[in-house]
């Protein structure tokens, strides 16, 4: 079986508030073994909402209506819902009852418009909403001879969530034939997304089975897998003979398959090998440094290190001698080699980071670009030193910078 998620509200079209509902029903859906095949957002407008429930009805088994239950002239969903299905609307009593009860217990008096919300679409069963006044409904039946669900849930996020968990879930659950889908992802550092693809392509197009989405950010691309089976053990199964192979293609490329990100297993080995780690940051600006402690625990491994935006400072507190940066500039190798062995041996750390270079979008030149950074690691056999230009505006440099250094230190303790 297939889903539609349908997001109503006008403030979910503007720049200031997303739609994050769908995300944890199509989470709630994958347990069910049910796939979401489309998402749709739709403002407070009669024509368009009945456009769009009449469309999804077309198209989808179980089609899911979120927001749009207030009391309020904006608040559609009822109406349009029952119009695209071409039934009618009662009001209910006993809805009506409990609004009053409701508002009674905390001393207030119901407002007229609240009666709007014990519209019931006919037929429907009222699934009371534990966290506000707005009850969701469940709407089974035939619509162009075929079977569907039609779900009317309430759009505020924990009346959402509680209304589906205690009062659909199961109910789906009896009405979807047993499958289950298994998800992996494959987060891969170091290669390129066209890269990778030209390498996994002929090994996932022969699982036809399996779905396979790559998807690339600064520095990372993931690969994520989905199947679907009778069983979960085959579901997942299969997902997991798939990353195997992936793995044994790959390499060390793949620094996780289990959803760690890349500080954690940084986090992970330095730990292993009983290893500490210091670092003094130049254009990241202390982004390297947030994203190690933004791990639980880091404490255990990360000493810390300086921000050294200004000359001085990369003279003060990690040792770079100011002759050094007159000679090479404060963007160079040089200056990323004497940061990174600076701040080891400032902080008596097992390993030290370094990193220099022009995040932009100014201070560039055609010597040294936006986008060129150095990236040093000290340890005690030695310092690499590995430049790169990275592509993009400021934030995605600055990201890709301390992605480059966390991948050292990374393949430093393999
Ligand atoms: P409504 O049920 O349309 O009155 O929505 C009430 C409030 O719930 C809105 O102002 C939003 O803040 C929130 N909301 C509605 N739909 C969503 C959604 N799809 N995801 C997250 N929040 C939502
Ligand atoms: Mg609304």
């Amino acid at each position: 079986m297939n889903a539609e998620i349908i997001a109503i509200g006008s403030e979910l079209l503007t720049p200031y508030r997303q739609d994050t509902n769908s995300l944890y029903l199509t989470e709630k859906l994958n347990q069910l073994g049910v796939e979401v095949i489309f998402k749709t957002i739709v403002g407070d407008c009669h024509e368009r909402l009945t456009q769009v429930a009449t469309l999804a009805l077309s198209r989808a088994d179980i089609i899911i209506f979120m927001g749009g239950l207030g009391p309020t002239e904006d608040d559609l969903t009822r109406e349009c819902v029952a119009e695209a299905l071409q039934l009618e609307i009662h009001r209910d009593p006993q809805i009506i009852i409990a609004l009053e009860e409701r508002f009674a217990s905390r001393g207030w008096k119901m407002a007229a418009n609240n009666l709007k919300q014990a519209d019931v679409i006919s037929g429907a069963t009222v699934l009371p909403n534990p966290n506000g006044t707005a009850p969701g409904q469940w709407i089974t039946g035939k619509y162009d001879e075929k079977e569907r669900i039609v779900l009317l849930l309430p759009g505020p996020p924990f009346e959402l969530k509680a209304l589906f968990d205690q009062q659909c879930f199961e109910r789906l659950r009896a009405k979807v034939p047993r499958q289950f889908i298994a998800t992996r992802v494959l987060k891969i550092t170091g290669m390129g997304e066209s890269q990778v693809d030209a390498r996994v392509a002929p090994i996932y197009t022969r699982c036809t089975d399996i779905d396979t989405t790559i998807l690339a950010g600064a520095g990372e691309v993931q690969l994520h897998l989905k199947s679907r089976s009778s069983s979960l053990e085959a579901a997942q199964q299969a997902v997991d003979e798939l990353v195997v192979r992936l793995e044994e293609e790959l390499g060390d490329l793949v620094f996780s398959d289990n959803g760690d990100s890349l500080e954690q297993i940084v986090g992970y080995y330095l730990q292993m090998r009983g290893a500490t780690l210091a670092a003094a940051e130049s254009c990241t600006g202390g982004l390297f440094s947030e994203r190690i402690t933004s791990v639980s625990g880091s404490s255990r491994y990360f000493l810390g290190g300086a921000i050294v935006y200004s000359n001085e400072l990369k003279a003060a507190l990690a040792d770079v001698p100011a002759s050094m940066i007159e000679r090479h500039g404060a963007v160079s190798p040089e200056v990323a080699r004497a940061l990174a062995e600076g701040i080891r041996y400032r902080c008596e750390a097992t390993l030290g980071v370094g990193i220099t270079g022009i995040a932009g979008p100014n201070g560039g030149t055609p010597e040294k670009p936006v986008g060129l950074v150095f990236h040093a690691l000290a340890s005690s056999t030695g310092t690499d030193v590995v430049e790169r230009k990275w592509p993009g505006d400021r934030q995605r440099v600055r990201r890709f910078a301390t992605q480059q250094a966390l991948n050292m230190v990374r393949r430093q303790l393999l």
